[in-house]
């Protein structure tokens, strides 16, 4: 029997998507689907992805078998349902409590104050430090809103208090706002019998912690300095 259908529709699979692609490639407020513009638009909400790459991936998982997207999505929702943040270091984990501060080999009386968890998983990757972290979540910024009372940084002062504690080890990204924390915590912290140092600077200034190379890190560590004010 004859194909009755517009040539556009006897294309293969392959080219059909292509097809579609470029049709939305050029109009990205028109789509074929209500479906499909909401994923597009969840992928697009992503920090760093555009429309055109939120296209891209939403059309990669359509490509692929159901069985495998559904193991995506549910990886998305058990990640936000079931994860931790760590009691003890705000870290995140599987657990109540991550298992850099369940560890018995680590230091304890050292903590590594840094801003995120990209941080922690950064200095891990030096394999240079043994002893264990606070992140705070944040670093103070005006600009966005953030002050002191928006971080972790009573958690911070309350581990101090406690006792048990050495050295605060101040790491975070050499910027203005790296910078303003680093003072506020020395100043919270000063009045206790600790000492405060921060990364020897092997990282340049107004870089970001996460993206300095891991030798870099590592020495900055190895090599910190007592904190000046
Ligand atoms: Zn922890």
């Amino acid at each position: 029997m004859e194909d009755k259908k517009s040539p556009t529709f006897t294309r293969t699979g392959e080219n059909r998507t292509n097809f579609v692609l470029k049709i939305i490639i050029m109009s990205f407020t028109e789509f074929p689907s209500r479906l499909l513009e909401n994923a597009v638009n969840e992928f697009a909400s992503l920090p760093g992805v555009g429309r055109k790459t939120a296209f891209r991936l939403v059309m990669n998982l359509l490509k692929r078998d159901s069985m495998e997207v559904k193991k995506f999505g549910e990886s998305i929702i058990r990640l936000h349902e079931e994860i931790h943040y760590c009691k003890i270091c705000n870290n995140i984990s599987d657990t109540e409590i991550c298992s850099i501060c369940n560890d018995e080999k680590r230091e304890r009386a050292l903590i590594c104050v840094v801003e995120n968890i990209q941080d922690v998983m950064a200095i891990e990757n030096t394999r240079q430090f043994n002893g264990l972290y606070h992140v705070l979540g944040g670093i103070i910024s005006p600009i966005d809103g953030i002050g002191p009372s928006d971080l972790k940084i009573d958690s911070l002062e309350e581990k101090v208090k406690t006792g048990g504690v050495k050295e605060i080890i101040l790491a975070l990204s050499t910027t203005m706002e790296g910078d303003t924390t680093n003072f506020y915590i020395f100043k919270r912290l000063n009045k206790y019998n600790i000492s405060v140092t921060t990364l020897a600077r092997g990282v340049a200034i107004g870089d970001e912690l996460e993206y300095t190379d891991e030798i870099t890190l590592g020495r900055a560590i190895n090599n910190r300095n007592p904190y000046q004010q």
